[in-house]
């Protein structure tokens, strides 16, 4: 199989079957985001640990590359601490403006959305989920640290 068509194989699986999707309640930290170009809207509550995002689920309607992103973003963030999060968010962002050709990270699952680098207008809807978590981790409560 080549390697464009497993990455669509996922976009769809994920569009089809979208992972950690409702909401928790309670949250610890909550965030909506909206892409006006596309009508993509995405709602994000996260459950935190200290440093880490404990658990996260999302919700809202968009296109099949705004929720498979959520989606593969949600099993690439679970259980990972703010500063792997922002890690990982600048490889995807990397990714998807297609300024690099190999990330330097393993990416796993979310190099399936490397293809979007190929259609600019659709970039936005890829990185929705992104803003909105960053949004949320700046909303929530700092970490409280006892060192
Ligand atoms: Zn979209």
């Amino acid at each position: 199989m080549e390697l464009k068509e497993l990455y669509r194989d996922v976009i769809l699986d994920h569009n089809r079957s979208p992972r950690n999707f409702g909401r928790l309640e309670p949250a610890d930290a909550q965030a909506a985001g909206h892409n006006p170009l596309c009508g993509d809207k995405l709602n994000l509550t996260l459950r935190l640990q200290g440093d880490r995002v404990q658990d996260l689920r999302f919700e809202g309607q968009g296109c099949a590359i705004s929720t498979a992103s959520a989606s593969l973003m949600t099993e690439a963030v679970k259980g990972r601490s703010r500063e792997q999060i922002a890690r990982l968010y600048k490889e995807v962002h990397a990714l998807l403006t297609a300024s690099t050709e190999v990330p330097s990270a393993d990416l796993g699952k979310l190099m399936a959305l490397a293809g979007v680098a190929e259609f600019p207008a659709r970039v936005k809807c890829a990185s929705l989920c992104w803003h909105t978590l960053n949004a949320a981790l700046e909303r929530a409560p700092a970490p409280v640290s006892t060192e």
